[in-house]
């Protein structure tokens, strides 16, 4: 991906090196469903219970954490120039596809933090991954997260880590589309098997918009050869719901996953980067996924 020397976003808010290590994991108010479900993903990542996994990286139990905090400094370092770019081109394509269908965009703030860091969906925690607040229209990004993605899930490539921004910033549209409320309220009336499929729907959505958004910046700048979304196609593969559970030596179980197979991740990025329209992208009409 040739990204360097384009436009950077403003949109970010640097929590790094703020200090946020103490309190419990879990406190705050209601935690979004995307926190869950990245904490969940978490602990398949790790193989070991999230709260356990959470409660080792805040109770000071792991000092190679906190020596690792001050490594991000300088802050305008190439991975945080890498990041607004991504962000920045994010807003520019999105508020292109919301002026095409007469709406303005609002773009959202990125927060990059270490370790754990308040959102208006909880206390957000480096250990759930990357994640989206609907409360507060801000995407949470450890950048180590990173190393995790190219070193324990097999999944390198500026791209992969381009596509978890976009990925991200499509949940940020949906939350502006109005689909974030429709989807919570209907959940809250569906078993818990019924929710999870519902889930999956939006994190289809938010790939496919990841795909919309790839493609429409490969038609102005040109930026991507095959390899990148190959590495892109190889990120939604290695992060599958299936992938994940079989890599914490866990028994495959479709009932469980919330964001997705691999083969359906995959198809659906493809959904949006073909197209390049959101129409593509009707995760929840969509007779097979
Ligand atoms: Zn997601």
């Amino acid at each position: 991906m040739r990204w360097e020397g384009n436009e950077e976003s403003d949109n970010v808010e640097d929590r790094r090196g703020m200090g946020g290590g103490g309190g419990f994991p879990i406190g705050g108010r209601s935690i979004g469903l995307g926190t869950v479900v990245v904490a969940v993903v978490a602990g398949w990542i790790f193989g070991i219970n999230p709260l356990t996994l959470l409660g080792a990286l805040s109770g000071g139990g792991s000092p190679v954490v906190q020596q690792q905090a001050p490594s991000h400094a300088p802050r305008n370092d190439r991975e945080t120039a890498f990041v607004r770019t991504v962000l920045r081109n994010t807003e520019v394509v999105w508020g292109e596809v919301f002026r095409e269908g007469g709406a303005q965009y609002r773009p959202p703030t990125l927060v990059l933090f270490d370790n754990s860091t308040p959102t208006a969906c909880g206390t957000g925690q480096s250990a759930m991954g990357p994640f989206y607040c609907p409360g507060d229209s801000k995407v949470y990004i450890d950048l180590r997260f990173y190393d995790t993605l190219r070193d324990r899930l097999g999944a390198p490539g500026e791209f992969a880590q381009a596509y978890v921004i976009a990925h991200e910033v499509g949940h940020h549209v949906q939350h502006l589309l109005g689909i974030t409320d429709k989807v919570d309220a209907m959940r809250r009336r569906q078993s818990e098997a019924q929710a999870n499929a519902t889930s999956v729907r939006v994190e289809l959505q938010a790939d496919c918009f990841a795909g919309v958004w790839a493609q429409r910046s490969q038609e102005s700048k040109q930026w991507l050869d095959p390899s990148d979304i190959a590495a892109a196609m190889n990120a939604a593969e290695k992060i599958g719901d299936d992938a994940l559970q079989r890599s914490a030596g866990r028994a495959v179980v479709p009932d469980s996953f919330t964001h997705g197979s691999s083969a359906q991740r995959q198809r659906w990025f493809m959904n949006g980067y073909k197209s390049g329209q959101v129409k593509a992208c009707d995760t929840f009409n969509a007779s097979t996924l």
